[in-house]
């Protein structure tokens, strides 16, 4: 029944623009965060994990096939989640081009680290697809997910090293996390500072890593949990589960789950807003002479009169019979649209009763002939002659 199990991180919501936002837009967005997250510009570490976080979210946005991965919710940066992610060519994670970020500056200096990076460092917020029936939106449920997540090892605690060990000094940066090269080029002495390769620019190595998570300090499990859906909610809302996602590297502070609510088309009622609409289709006698319905609604069954002399078209409305408000209280309105059958096939008997039942009510019918008949008519009728 539910497939909910991909689990992707928010990339959309890491620029901050819509799933419909064009290369530009994503572009723009990009290079506004960019300025204001880049490590030169914004020392916080924090900072430094959201630039991450926006360079993985532009590199995915702005490459139509990752792009194509995101909308039909997998995680093109995940392992094994359709893509070359970290591990793929140069194995260095998210890398989005040079040139993006010099155009983010328009010119400033790119590259250039200050000092080495926590090893902890919070977790990344993911997002997940619940599909929900229109009787779940409407009125609530507890629905039951599972989410493929990261979680803390608990053979370290996040440390990352393995019992009785501790980490050790970078010997090849000592400890400051880069390594500075100077070159002598045309302009003078350049100097210039690169993260540390051997210690990912962390300044410490770990000799003795933690046998079950290899020193990342999280292990990635299968999680099951249940999700409050309150009564009301609609297609597209998300729910935000605090610190349910990831778990950051070396045990960092987990991120957010956002439960995005996908409603399934119903087969009945289709749902503008709070309101219910669906078609009756009533013959064309009962519409002229009145009748009397019994509409289903969601939650009841209600007893509705269509007046003698209803025509093609009109409308009934069940107030308070469509989806509760998800804010206050009261519910949205059921609209029913009846449509009226001309009946299509008529035995002779029935045809002569319509007929005898025009001209009482002086309505002059064509008769239909093999010939064509009824054309000349139509042209009759246009030149006012009918
Ligand atoms: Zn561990
Ligand atoms: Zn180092």
């Amino acid at each position: 029944m539910r497939t909910p199990n991909a689990v992707a991180r928010d990339y959309y919501g890491i620029l901050g623009v819509s799933r419909d936002a064009s290369d530009d837009e994503i572009k723009r967005a990009y290079r506004k965060l960019a300025r204001q997250f880049h490590p030169d510009v914004n020392p916080d570490p924090e900072a430094q994990e959201k630039f991450k976080d926006i360079n993985a979210a532009y590199e995915v946005l702005s490459d139509d096939r990752k792009r194509q991965i995101v909308d039909l919710g997998g995680d093109p940066l995940a392992p094994g989640g359709g893509g070359a992610g970290p591990g793929g060519p140069g194995g260095a994670g998210p890398f989005v081009g040079f040139q993006d970020i010099m155009d983010a500056f328009f010119g400033g200096a790119a590259g250039g680290s200050r000092g080495p990076r926590p090893r902890t460092r919070p977790g990344a917020d993911a997002i997940l697809r619940l599909e929900l029936d229109l009787n779940e939106t409407a009125f609530g449920v507890e629905a039951p997910i599972t989410v493929d997540t990261a979680v803390l090892c608990t053979t370290c605690s996040g440390a990352g090293t393995a019992a009785g060990t501790h980490l050790a000094t970078c010997e090849a940066c000592g400890g400051r996390g880069e390594v500075q090269s100077v070159q002598r080029t045309f302009l003078g002495q350049v100097v210039s500072a690169r993260p540390c390769t051997v210690c990912q620019g962390y300044g410490t190595t770990i000799p003795h890593p933690c046998p079950t998570c290899a020193g990342d300090g999280r292990v990635r499990t299968r999680r099951s949990l249940t999700v409050k859906i309150p009564a009301g909610v609609e297609d597209g809302m998300r729910i935000r589960l605090a610190q349910q996602g990831e778990v950051g590297p070396g045990g960092g502070t987990a991120g957010d789950l956002y439960v995005e609510i996908h409603e399934r088309p119903h087969d009945v009622y289709s749902r503008k807003g709070d309101d219910l609409h669906c078609r009756v289709t009533v013959p064309m006698t009962a519409a002229a002479l009145g009748t009397r319905l019994t509409i289903k609604t969601l939650d009841s069954e209600e007893t509705v009169d269509v007046k003698p002399g209803t025509q093609p078209g009109s409308t009934l409305r069940l107030r308070a019979r469509g989806v509760p408000h998800l804010r206050g209280t009261g519910r949205g309105d059921l609209y029913v649209h009846l449509d009226v059958r001309t009946p299509t096939k008529l035995d002779a008997d029935q045809e002569r009763m319509l007929r005898d039942f025009a001209k009482t009510r002086g309505e002059e019918v064509a008769e239909l002939t093999k010939q064509g008949g009824f054309f000349s008519r139509m042209r009759d009728a246009f030149n006012g002659h009918a």
